[in-house]
């Protein structure tokens, strides 16, 4: 058995404001170490748990957030641009966990809520339904043939979520107070749900309780900038576009 844990950084345990996420932030520094500590918490469980190894995506940004060198043994690290691929080396793995994760733009409260670009998407549907990136990767990952089992992230995450896909555990490490603030579970707290939290969603899976999650007909997703947009592929209205393509992650590839 491989996991593959695609791992974003507003989400992550200790995070609790731009200045830890943007690469010129005050706290840059610590937000990667604190996405390391995550990505090793969750990993060891999972070892531990019977995955013979884990592969991890550095997702946020550019893909360069993890501290390589510190990482436990048993990880394969996937880093920086992978053109045209959301989840590089996935066709390996069996399950996917989406790891400090945030919720979707426009989420009331909700620590740095932002679909794919907070400077440049307003809003994100995919097949009518607003979708965040939680869902959109969830589909993404279905496409694959697997399914996520798991979420890490603040409460707002976590509710969205559980409404998309109510089978996906949940892993609660912040309590979001607005779009740059959280009360935050100390670090031995963080690491015991998180722990907790990833042995529950690999037993869910070896039961066969998660499954894979896809769209019933051909994906069409719709992007609404902030901004009006060039003529470009699929423009709809002066700051809206529509991607269509057979599978979710083709469309969404038509355009970043
Ligand atoms: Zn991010």
């Amino acid at each position: 058995m491989k996991i593959y844990i695609f791992a974003d950084l507003e989400g992550i345990s200790g995070v609790s404001s731009s200045a830890f996420v943007t690469a010129d932030g005050a706290k840059y520094g610590l937000g990667c170490k604190f996405i390391t500590r995550d990505v090793n918490i969750c990993a060891k469980a999972c070892l531990e748990a019977g995955a013979d190894e884990v592969i991890v995506r550095d997702g946020h940004g550019a893909g360069n957030s993890i501290l390589w060198e510190n990482l436990i043994p048993g990880i394969r690290l996937v880093q920086g641009h992978t053109p045209g691929e959301r989840f590089s080396g996935i066709e390996e793995a069996d399950a996917v966990i989406l790891l400090g994760y945030h919720a979707m733009a426009g989420t009331p409260r909700a620590l740095m809520e932002h679909t794919f670009s907070s400077k440049s998407i307003q809003n994100m549907w995919v097949n009518g339904e607003l979708a965040g990136e939680f869902a959109i990767d969830t589909i993404i990952a279905g496409e694959h043939g697997l399914p996520v089992i798991m979420t890490s992230g603040c409460d707002k995450l976590c509710q969205e979520a559980r409404a998309f896909s109510p089978d996906v555990v949940t892993c609660q490490v912040k309590i979001s107070t607005g779009q740059q603030g959280a009360i935050m579970l100390s670090p031995d707290a963080s690491e015991k749900l998180l722990r907790e939290k990833t042995f529950e969603a690999i037993a869910a899976f070896k039961e066969g309780r998660i499954k894979p999650m896809t769209l019933e007909k051909e994906a069409v997703l719709r992007i609404e900038y902030m901004e009006r947009c060039e003529p470009a592929l699929g423009l709809v209205a002066p700051r809206t576009v529509e991607l269509t393509g057979p599978t979710l992650e083709e469309a969404f590839f038509r355009r970043f």
